[in-house]
């Protein structure tokens, strides 16, 4: 019988797809790279979400491995040239979880917007503070989209409904014309930094977006500017961000991703304009069934071929 191994945390739905079509599924959670070497040669399959790290050494040691598959978006903890050399596939689920990623950038705009969770903290403080949270209107509002791949798609689509101007930076990408092209006003990225009033990033991480948004960057925004890293840890430079936020050039910032997961010390966490969260971006109930499920078929699949 061939074996899947499952390390880290999957819907119990994807878990059932994987033991019906036949396979013994182990479930080892949080293994760091030398207990993966110890166990890995028993395995067909392996799969994992963002947290493993599926290194060279432990492919290597995958005797039997047939496939590697990753749950999500982004293949930055697979070592993906060694899987290419060896002729092992990398499968992953690049689209279940963008709908749950685009909410959640929309959400902590709502939130920077109207000053959500100060005003909480303020009223459970026991305080009435009416004008110190008054906010502002998305409406009418110009957002800069960097990256206007499946996610900054969904983000377009829902931020036009909100009534917002869009304009997008990409220079590889195009929209789907779902997304009503035409209503969206492309341009390159300084003109996308100095004209907008809010910028949500939606790139990969590669060697060219690894600080895209740095002092330079800051610089060229207009006062007052909100930002929003849903993407990777590191495509905004952190204490260039600290800088802009401590002189207000930035109003405000919402981080879903960090250079250094957990962020312990970050200074970013102790700024009361920054609206932090732990990387949860897929983090849904409907994201999360979509990714289990969707990897465990494509592994069947796999498997069975
Ligand atoms: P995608 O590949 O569909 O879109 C990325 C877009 O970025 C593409 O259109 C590409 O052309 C563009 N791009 C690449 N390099 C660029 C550059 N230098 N400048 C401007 N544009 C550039 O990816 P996606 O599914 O939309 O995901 C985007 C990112 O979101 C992922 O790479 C991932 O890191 C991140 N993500 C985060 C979470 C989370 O939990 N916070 C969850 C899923 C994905």
């Amino acid at each position: 019988m061939k074996k899947v191994l499952i390390c880290d945390p999957l819907a119990k739905e994807a878990v059932a797809i994987l033991k019906n079509a036949g396979f013994g599924v182990d479930e080892k959670i949080g293994l760091n790279e030398e207990e993966l070497v110890k166990c890995i040669g028993d395995y067909s399959a392996v799969i994992v979400r963002s947290a493993t790290k599926v290194t060279r050494k432990v492919i290597e040691a995958g005797k039997k491995l047939e496939v590697i598959a990753r749950g999500g978006v982004g293949l930055d903890n697979i070592d993906a040239a060694c899987a290419k050399e060896r002729g092992i596939p990398v499968l992953n689920t690049p689209r279940a979880s963008s709908i749950s990623v685009a909410e959640l950038a929309i959400g902590v705009m709502f939130a920077l917007a109207r000053l959500l969770p100060q005003a909480d903290a303020s009223v459970k403080a026991g305080k009435w503070e009416k004008k110190k949270f008054t906010g502002f209107e998305l409406y009418g509002k110009r957002l800069g989209i960097i990256g206007i791949g499946r996610i900054g798609q969904e983000v377009a689509v829902r931020a036009m409904g909100l009534g917002m101007k869009v304009t997008t930076y990409d220079p590889f990408g195009c929209c789907s014309p779902t997304v009503q092209a035409p209503l969206i006003d492309t341009c390159d990225l300084d003109a996308l930094l100095k004209g907008s009033d809010i910028i949500t990033l939606h790139v990969p991480k590669t060697k060219e977006t690894t600080h895209m948004i740095g002092k330079k960057q800051f610089d060229m925004m207009k006062k007052g500017v909100v930002i929003i890293n849903c993407a990777r840890g590191g495509i905004v430079d952190e204490q260039a961000l600290c800088e802009a936020l401590t002189s207000g050039k930035v109003r405000g910032a919402a981080i879903d991703v960090f250079e250094k997961e957990p962020p312990e010390g970050n200074p970013l966490l102790k700024m009361d304009n920054v609206i932090v969260t732990p990387h949860i971006g897929a983090s849904t109930v409907e994201g999360q069934f979509r990714v289990g499920t969707e990897i465990a078929a494509l592994v069947v699949e796999r498997l069975k071929s």
